[in-house]
């Protein structure tokens, strides 16, 4: 294996020159800031999460007000950064920081990891960036670096590749200037050792990367076993009352997009008037299909028919607050919705 010192020196020079010192959580450095923006990071690139992190900021500056807040205000702030689980975690884990914690992050590794949406290359984050300690990160784009300079085959998301990698990871590791070697490693990966063009002739891993000189980087990390993704489908009811609100219904809180509100959901198009009657007392003045959509999960594709419906009544027998409301789209409400719905609600709004 490659020499850990070399290795980190090169890093280090890279990163004085080229690395990113001026992200917004890299200002004001805290445990909280950093924690809320590795849990944002996860699965996201940097410049889509600069926003959401800049206001998540302004509505929570620390970790009690955090904790203090419902789930609807997070699912709110979250919508179009996807994986909601993230969210609902992050607010559990708040929690868990108030009431369990005094309001502090723990520093080692293992206590990091016991709260809620905090796995190992996280804790490794949050221990490294926030509190100045040595420790090992592997998030995507670092098992990317670290694959291709020491050519190791298979997929990631294999026990024994994984566990390889973590072993590579903790090895390169530096006692010294960790925080900086993490950022350094996380900013090589987004911006050097790209996924489809890595830009080998800027990089100072070249010199003894294995995929560089056998002009394999395209080989590595190995790719997930292909699967063709199944198809669902649905019909999303999209309802206006005669003030143009739109009907909206909490979902369920665990399973797919789980405390996010949307609109309701049939299997069949023809059970539309039923549903009306049954939920306002009144038949649809007029229904109307609008073009499908496709969402995709990462384990199927959901393809949703959307079906505009109008009533002539104002509000029906709808009460707020009661897992229902009548969304008005001059003065949203502050909640949470799954991508699509967001979608089809700016669509009408147009
Ligand atoms: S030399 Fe190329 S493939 Fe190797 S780590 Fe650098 S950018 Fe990635």
């Amino acid at each position: 294996m490659t020499d850990p010192k070399h290795f980190q020196q090169r890093v280090f020079t890279w990163f004085d020159d080229h690395g990113r010192k001026d992200l917004p959580w890299q200002q004001g450095l805290s445990p909280y800031r950093v924690w809320v923006s590795e849990i944002m990071l996860q699965q996201t690139q940097v410049k889509t999460v600069i926003p959401y992190f800049e206001t998540f900021m302004q509505v929570f500056p620390t970790v009690e007000a955090l904790a203090a807040a419902s789930e609807d205000q997070v699912l709110h702030l979250w919508t179009g950064l996807g994986y909601y689980a993230r969210a609902r975690n992050l607010l559990r884990c708040a929690q868990v920081i108030v009431d369990e914690h005094g309001g502090k992050f723990p520093d080692s590794i293992e206590a990091l990891e016991q709260l809620p949406g905090i796995g190992r290359s996280t804790a490794g984050a949050i221990r490294s960036i926030a509190f100045g300690k040595p420790a090992a990160i592997l998030d995507g784009n670092v098992k990317r670096v670290l694959a291709r300079h020491a050519a190791i085959p298979g997929w990631p998301g294999q026990t024994a590749v994984h566990r390889e990698l973590w072993e590579i990871a903790g090895a390169l590791s530096p006692k010294q200037r960790p925080a900086q070697y993490t950022q350094a490693m996380m900013d090589l990966g987004a911006t050097v050792c790209l996924r489809s063009k890595p830009l080998c002739e800027i990089c100072p891993l070249q010199t003894d990367c294995k995929a560089h000189l056998q002009g394999t980087q395209a080989d590595y990390p190995g790719r997930k076993p292909r699967k063709t993704l199944p198809v669902r489908t649905t019909t999303m009811l999209i309802i206006s009352n005669a003030s143009s609100e739109i009907f909206l219904a909490k979902r369920p809180p665990t399973g797919i997009w789980g405390g996010l509100w949307s609109f309701p959901e049939l299997d069949q198009a023809n059970q539309a008037t039923d549903f009306c009657l049954d939920t306002f007392g009144a038949q649809p003045a007029r229904i109307e299909p609008g073009s499908a959509l496709r969402h995709t999960f990462s384990h199927y594709h959901l393809d949703i028919q959307p079906l505009y419906l109008k009533l002539d009544q104002t509000g029906g027998n709808i009460m707020d607050g009661d897992g229902q409301l009548w969304y008005n789209l001059s003065s949203p409400e502050r909640i949470g919705m799954a991508a699509p719905v967001s979608k089809l609600l700016k669509s009408i709004d147009k």
